[in-house]
C-alpha cells in the first residue's frame, strides 16, 4: 500500500493561471480521498499531476518516500477511471480489460486468468465478447473499472466517474467502487462535485475552492465542524442556514443581531462569554436538523440554555421520511429551512402558513465566522439535552 504526499504544490498553466495555489496534503497508505469543490477548484488538475498527466510546477510529489514529479505515467502504477469510461469501441469487453496487461507483455495464461478474475470481481463474466455499444451505461462503467483493477495497481484515481449515469444506478456504483479499493487495497483518489458522493464514500474528505485547500477530515468532520463559511455552505443538503448580523454586548449581555431583523437573539452567558465571541460584524450558521419548535429539557430535566428567536411559516414540504418547513425572520431576509423527521420531532399535522413561531438551537450547534469566513472558534460544550 501506498501513501501519497503532496508538499506545496502549484500548478501554473502556460497561460499564466493558477489552478492550484500551495497544496499539502498527506494521503494514508490505503486510504479513499475525495477531492471536492465547485467546477473550477483544481480537483481535476490536483488528480492529473499525481497521474502524471499534468507537470507538477512546484512543489514535490512523493508516493511513500519517492518524489514522483519526473515519474512518467507508465512508471507510477496508477489505475485510472474516467468519467467518459474510454473504452475502446472496436474491442470486445475481454480486450478492454485486458489492454493494460498487453501492454506489459503479460503471459497468455495469467493474462487469461486475471482478465476473467477482475471480470468476475464485477459481475460481468458473461458480457466478454460484447462490444462497449452493447452496454448499458453501468456496465461500460464496469468494464472501466475492470481495466483498472485488473494490473492491481498501488494507486486508483477516479475522475467523476458516475457523472453519466442515473441516480439509482450512481448509487449501486459507489457502494461498488468502495468495496473493490478496499478488495484492491490500493490507495483510491476521487474526484466529485457532488458533496453526497463524498460523504458517503469517502475516508477523508478534501475540500478545495479557487485552487486552494479548505480543509481536510472524515466526512463527519467536516460536517460538524466546518473551519470556514464556504466548507459549511457547500456540505450538507439542505444547505445550512446563514444569518448575517453583528455580536453586541450591552451591561454584560450578549446579543446576536440579523441585520434587518427587529429583534436581537441572546446568547446564553453560560455558554459564551464576551472573550470567547468577540463582538463585531459575523454570520451565524445553523445546520436545518438542529432547529426546533420546542425548548429542550437537559438529562437533569432542567429547561437547556438555548437560542430563540421567532419566524413566520412561509411553506413546507413533504419529503416522506421528512419535512422541510421554510420560516423568514423579517420580509426580505433569506429563507431558513428546518429539517423535522418524520416519527421524530415532527408536527403530524402541517404547519400554518404565514403563522407565527418560536425557534431554538442548542449553543454548541451555533457556527460563527468573522468577516473573513474563518470560523471564531466559540463554547466547546456538548451538553446531552433531551426533548421534552
Ligand atoms: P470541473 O469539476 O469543472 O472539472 P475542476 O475542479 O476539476 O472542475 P480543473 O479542471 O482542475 O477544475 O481546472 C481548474 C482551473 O484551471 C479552471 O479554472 C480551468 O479553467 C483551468 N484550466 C484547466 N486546464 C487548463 C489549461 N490547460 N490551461 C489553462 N487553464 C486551465
Amino acid at each position: 500500500m501506498t501513501e501519497i504526499r503532496l508538499e506545496h504544490i502549484f500548478k501554473r498553466y502556460d497561460n499564466g493561471f493558477e489552478a492550484v495555489k500551495d497544496l499539502s496534503l498527506c494521503l494514508p497508505a490505503g486510504s479513499f480521498t475525495v477531492l471536492l469543490g465547485p467546477s473550477g477548484c483544481g480537483k481535476t488538475t490536483t488528480l492529473r499531476m499525481i497521474a502524471g498527466l499534468e507537470t507538477v510546477s512546484s512543489g514535490n510529489l512523493y508516493f511513500d518516500n519517492e518524489r514522483m514529479n519526473d515519474a512518467p505515467p507508465k512508471d507510477r502504477d496508477i489505475g485510472m477511471v474516467f468519467q467518459n469510461y474510454a473504452l475502446y469501441p472496436h474491442l470486445t469487453v475481454f480486450e478492454n480489460i485486458a489492454f493494460p496487461l498487453r501492454l506489459r507483455k503479460i503471459a497468455k495464461k495469467e493474462l487469461e486468468e486475471r482478465v476473467q478474475s477482475a471480470a468476475a470481481t464485477v459481475e460481468l463474466g458473461h458480457l466478454l465478447d460484447r462490444k462497449p455499444k452493447q452496454l448499458s451505461g453501468g456496465q461500460r462503467q464496469r468494464v472501466a473499472l475492470a481495466r483498472a483493477i485488473v494490473r492491481k495497481p498501488r494507486v486508483f484515481l477516479f475522475d467523476e466517474p458516475l457523472s453519466n449515469l442515473d441516480a439509482q444506478l450512481r448509487q449501486q456504483m459507489r457502494a461498488e467502487i468502495t468495496r473493490l479499493q478496499r478488495l484492491v487495497g490500493a490507495t483510491a483518489v476521487y474526484v466529485t462535485h457532488d458533496q453526497s458522493e463524498a460523504m458517503t464514500m469517502a475516508d477523508n474528505i478534501v475540500i478545495l475552492h479557487e485552487g486552494k485547500l479548505q480543509q481536510v477530515g472524515t466526512p463527519q468532520e467536516i460536517y460538524a465542524n466546518p473551519t470556514n463559511r464556504f466548507v459549511a455552505g457547500f456540505v450538507g443538503s439542505p444547505a445550512i442556514n446563514f444569518f448575517k448580523g453583528e455580536v453586541r454586548e450591552n451591561s454584560g449581555t450578549i446579543t446576536f443581531h440579523e441585520y434587518g431583523a427587529s429583534a436581537g437573539i441572546t446568547i446564553p452567558s453560560s455558554l459564551f462569554t464576551a472573550q470567547k465571541l468577540p463582538t463585531g460584524k459575523c454570520t451565524l450558521a445553523i445546520r436545518p436538523e438542529h432547529l426546533f419548535f420546542t425548548e429542550m429539557r437537559n438529562s437533569a430535566g432542567s429547561m437547556a440554555e438555548m437560542l430563540s428567536f421567532s419566524a413566520t411559516v412561509q411553506r413546507e414540504e413533504f419529503l416522506g421520511h421528512e419535512r422541510l418547513v421554510y420560516v423568514q425572520t423579517a420580509p426580505n431576509l433569506p429563507t431558513i429551512v428546518i429539517r423535522l423527521a418524520v416519527g421524530g420531532n415532527v408536527t403530524e399535522t402541517g404547519m400554518q402558513i404565514g403563522s407565527e413561531v418560536n425557534l431554538f438551537v442548542l449553543p454548541h450547534h451555533c457556527c460563527f465566522f468573522d468577516e473573513s469566513g474563518k470560523r471564531i472558534v466559540i463554547g466547546e460544550s456538548r451538553g446531552e439535552f433531551l426533548t421534552e
